[in-house]
């Protein structure tokens, strides 16, 4: 069973509510940075202050601080006897995905499928509206969806190149898509 997991999709498509329910179901470390920064932003972190107004705007906190966070993370996780992990929002664009690469490499852990979840605008945009976090204003979204698809979207070549991406249509309920993410993950060899 493949443990070694990478969502990707614009904000929007519903990583983290499919995210969160894999890894628990499949007792994965969930890894989250969009969560992992809030919780720095929440405990008045110098870490947090640095990325509240970045966030806020819709930009992207700098890749060595990111980074510095996910490998702390997937060390300990690899320490620990090396349980699978899921990482979500992160890599998030080029230089992201190389550091990951090399830190994957270093610790003998390499990525076994990347999830790309598909969605039109159009729903991206509503849900994030339904959704009211602070960054969620319409602006900030359609920000967003700009870094979206000048930074990150290049990774879906970047992993389809590497033979590991797997589409799957994020359009339906929660348990719908659900269902199609277990089908991408167990149906490839
Ligand atoms: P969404 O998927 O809705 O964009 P996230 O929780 O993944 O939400 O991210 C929220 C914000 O956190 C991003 O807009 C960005 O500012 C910051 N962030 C999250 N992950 C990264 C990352 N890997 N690199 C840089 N910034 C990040």
């Amino acid at each position: 069973m493949k443990n070694r997991l990478l969502f990707l999709g614009p904000p929007g498509a519903g990583k983290g509510t499919q995210a969160q329910q894999l890894a628990s179901v499949r007792g994965l470390l969930h890894l989250s940075t969009g969560d992992l920064l809030r919780a720095e932003v929440a405990a008045g972190t110098e870490l947090g202050r640095q990325a509240e107004a970045v966030m806020a705007r819709g930009e992207l906190v700098s890749d060595a601080l990111v980074l510095a966070i996910v490998r702390d993370r997937l060390e300990a996780q690899a320490a620990s006897g090396g349980g699978g992990w899921l990482l979500d929002g992160f890599p998030r664009n080029l230089a992201q995905a190389e550091a990951l690469g090399q830190l994957l490499e270093e610790l003998e852990q390499p990525i076994e499928l990347v999830v790309l979840m598909e969605l039109h605008d159009a729903v991206l945009i509503q849900r994030l509206l339904n959704r009211g976090r602070t960054d969620d204003n319409e602006q900030v979204i359609r920000h967003r969806l700009d870094v979206y698809r000048q930074q990150t979207a290049p990774l879906i070549q970047y992993y389809r190149e590497r033979g590991l991406l797997q589409p799957v249509e994020a359009d339906g309920t929660v348990e719908e898509i659900a269902a199609r993410i277990g089908t991408a993950i167990d149906g490839t060899a």
